[in-house]
């Protein structure tokens, strides 16, 4: 059998980490094509000014979004979460794994988004506001200077409600732009796959979305969003493999993040390297951070990816150079995994090519892991998530661990190592019905009695 005209066998010995992770080993790769932002940011094919649109675009809209999601009062309708240091679980890592972890370990709290509890809250709502403006001012119901807060009208309304939104998920993404659309007034339709959870369906229709179930995974569902939205010139498809939009609202995080870390007396520069965790399934949602921290932090912020072990899409992508030419189950890895948001076999294609020279590593992290560091942080810290967003939290120790000639290639001494700053960035799980969560911790401390 032949993989894009080459053998396992070829393929293997061109690149041999290849076997590891059909071994569903868990494996870290540190890239040794990463470039200068100076020269590899071109590659992106967006700017500064692009983030800066999109974040002045939120900032028109956080009236109507105060208005309707009285949960964003207190933030001024701007959907952001906190940061919080770990120190109990960084003790915790360092033990299990016998060795000093020097700098510190924090969390970017995005399981705490409101609206719809994960990093979807963030591209997935800014593309649909996105469209909302576009027809209301095409529409003449809105005007450049007014107060978007007249979006929740009955003509607002009337008008959303003659188009259609679209979009094929695993289950976050699609929480993010149902709500947001039927809030909105928009015919919502979610094409889920067959790993997503019950809840999140149920919830999406609760809120008026059309839930359409498919019994294969995230890729069948996004091609066939995609079609059926192909035929409809009033159906907007969310592209989550190649949308611009998506990621230029994940991208807005950074500039939140900058104050953030500010705030807490954090320094990233030269001399304190600040790492970011990121869980990947298609790579939009990392990609777009990654993309937004580059830009204000350049190469002093160093941008890691966690995926499934099996579930490597990005790695396999990016390590072999063909990106979203091959699936992990075209080399026999089967993309099932418990962290639902991060089950995608195939990458992003725009995500790959435009961030493969500015993104320093990738790892895998197995399940039985993820369930582990879910009851750890739940034990130490007390903070609940869903397994994918746990993905993060090893990321500190392979960074320590390498013997890849990484950080030498970085320019990372131990004195770098003592002032760095680790982030792990837990993406989701502030809505879990407690049932679930339930679950999930009992699973996880079983694996740490284990
Ligand atoms: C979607 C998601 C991710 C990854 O985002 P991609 O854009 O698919 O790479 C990570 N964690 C959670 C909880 C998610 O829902």
């Amino acid at each position: 059998m032949l993989i894009l005209d080459k053998t396992l066998e070829s393929w293997c010995a061109g690149y041999p980490l290849i076997r590891a992770l059909i071994a569903l080993q868990e494996s870290s790769w540190f890239n040794p094509g990463i470039a200068p932002c100076a020269e590899a940011l071109a590659d992106v094919g967006l700017t500064a000014a692009d983030v800066a649109d999109a974040s002045a675009r939120l900032a028109r809209f956080a009236p109507y979004i105060m208005r309707v999601f009285p949960q964003t009062q207190a933030s001024g309708g701007v959907i952001e979460s906190a940061i919080q240091a770990m120190p109990k679980l960084q003790a915790a890592l360092a033990a299990e794994n016998r060795l000093e972890l020097p700098g510190s370990l924090w969390l970017k709290a995005d399981n705490e988004l409101p609206i719809s509890g994960s990093i979807k809250a963030r591209g997935g709502i800014y593309e649909v506001l996105k469209h909302a403006e576009d027809l209301a001012m095409a529409a003449g119901l809105l005007q450049a200077g007014d107060n978007y807060a007249l979006l929740d009208s009955d003509a607002a309304r009337a008008l959303f409600g003659q188009y259609k939104v679209a979009v094929g998920s695993t289950g976050n993404l699609g929480l993010s732009i149902g709500i947001m659309s039927a809030q909105l007034g928009f015919q919502a339709t979610v094409h889920m796959s067959a790993d997503a959870r019950q809840w999140k369906k149920d919830k999406l229709r609760a809120h008026g979305v059309t839930v359409i179930e498919y019994a294969s995974d995230y890729s069948v569902a996004v091609a066939q969003g995609r079609q059926q939205a192909a035929s409809d010139a009033n159906c907007h498809f969310v592209d989550d493999e190649n949308s611009t939009h998506l990621f230029l609202g994940y991208a807005v995080a950074a500039e939140r993040l900058q104050r953030q870390l500010a705030a807490a007396g954090i320094r990233v520069d030269a001399e304190h390297p600040l790492f970011v965790y990121l869980p990947c399934g298609v790579g939009g949602a990392p990609g777009g951070v990654a993309f937004g921290l580059k830009l204000i932090f350049g190469d002093a912020v160093h941008c890691i990816f966690a995926e499934p072990s099996h579930s490597p899409c990005m790695l396999l992508g990016v390590y072999t150079g063909m990106h979203d030419a091959v699936s992990v189950q075209d080399f026999g890895i089967d993309n099932v995994t418990a962290a639902d948001g991060l089950a995608v076999g195939r990458p992003s294609g725009f995500v790959g090519k435009a961030m493969q020279r500015l993104l320093d590593g990738f790892y895998t992290v197995s399940d039985d892991a993820l369930f582990r560091y879910l009851a750890l942080a739940e034990q130490l810290e007390g903070i609940r998530m869903e397994p994918s967003a746990l993905a993060g939290v090893p990321g500190m120790v392979r960074v320590l661990q390498e013997t890849q000639g990484y950080r030498k290639r970085a320019g990372l001494t131990p004195a770098h190592m003592a002032r760095a700053t680790h982030l792990v960035w837990g993406t989701g799980g502030s809505m879990l019905p407690a049932a679930e969560m339930e679950a999930y911790l009992a699973r996880g401390r079983q694996q740490l009695n284990a």
